[in-house]
């Protein structure tokens, strides 16, 4: 309820599950049954390699030879944390915006939302589709999500993909191209993903109505998809002054997690996101009503 996913609702956190089941060697489908999976024959021809451990409990137990998290923080307030983990060969890059649907303009109900499916509409170094291209032609997948008070984006890619994943993330931080065409339809897009996920689903019905009722004077009651007559009535200029309000370093953390060393990452993370100027505007502390 709280999440609202880009395409396929849902779909992000059932990944995540399904990943880190499928390290085990078994994948727990929606009935709470669990089913060995294809990964999980492979590790078993692999053993020899002693890469996965696939015998049976101590397959999770085997981070303890990854080296430990670390975080830092670069010059421009990008906060950065690195979780090694080199079971596979794999990478996942993901960012957070300290920004959610409890951060909107009153009357513009649904624009967080909105504006993370415009996120992938291209910059001028990049236009349209290349940054996801790029993720399905390293054999990875990409999605995004919307909450009340964050927005995330993450690839899942091979390792060696990472460096790149870097810099369409850093790219679209401040070089997002919005055409009215592009958001027009994608207003569409939403509007159409509010019928499905909201409008036809008498449990979200329900949690649209509670939540508007507990928080009476407060934005968490907005739903985060939006109020449908307010999604109806958000512009290109309305996603484009957001965007540029709260996209900025001193207001993300990137989280880097899988087969890297942190090291390593620090000085990526600075060629690629370093040189991305500070926003002052953006306050120290979060302000809520
Ligand atoms: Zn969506």
């Amino acid at each position: 309820m709280n999440v609202d996913q880009h395409g396929m609702k849902g779909d992000t956190m059932k990944n995540l599950i399904s990943v880190t089941a499928k390290a085990g060697g078994t994948a727990t489908n929606a009935s709470g049954t669990t089913t060995p999976t294809a990964l999980a024959v492979e590790h078993r021809m692999d053993d020899s390699t002693d890469l996965y451990l696939p015998k049976g409990e101590g397959v999770f137990a085997d981070t303890v030879r990854s080296d430990r998290p670390a975080s830092f923080t670069l010059q421009n307030g990008l906060q950065v944390v690195v979780i090694p983990d080199h079971r596979t060969p794999v990478v996942t890059q993901m960012i957070w915006y300290k920004v959610g649907s409890a951060d909107e303009p009153p009357g513009k109900s649904g624009l967080a939302h909105f504006l993370e499916h415009l996120m992938f509409k291209g910059t001028s170094k990049h236009p349209a589709n290349e940054f996801s291209k790029a993720v399905l032609r390293a054999g990875g997948n990409q999605n995004a999500f919307t909450g009340l008070d964050y927005t995330s984006y993450f690839q899942h890619v091979p390792r060696e993909h990472l460096g790149k994943m870097m810099e369409f993330e850093a790219d679209r931080m401040t070089g997002l191209i919005l055409k009215d065409e592009d958001v027009l339809s994608e207003r569409d897009v939403v509007l159409e993903e509010f019928n499905m996920s909201v409008a036809n689903n008498p449990r979200e019905r329900l949690a649209e109505q509670m939540m508007a009722a507990l928080y009476l004077n407060h934005p968490y009651g907005r739903p985060i998809i939006g109020w449908r007559h307010e999604i109806e009535k958000l512009t290109r200029e309305d996603a484009l002054t957001f965007y540029k309000r709260i996209h900025a370093p001193n207001n993300a953390i990137l989280i880097v997690a899988g087969d890297v060393a942190p090291k390593k990452i620090r000085s990526v993370v600075t060629e690629t996101f370093g040189a991305i100027p500070t926003q002052a505007s953006i306050p120290l502390e979060r302000l809520r009503p």
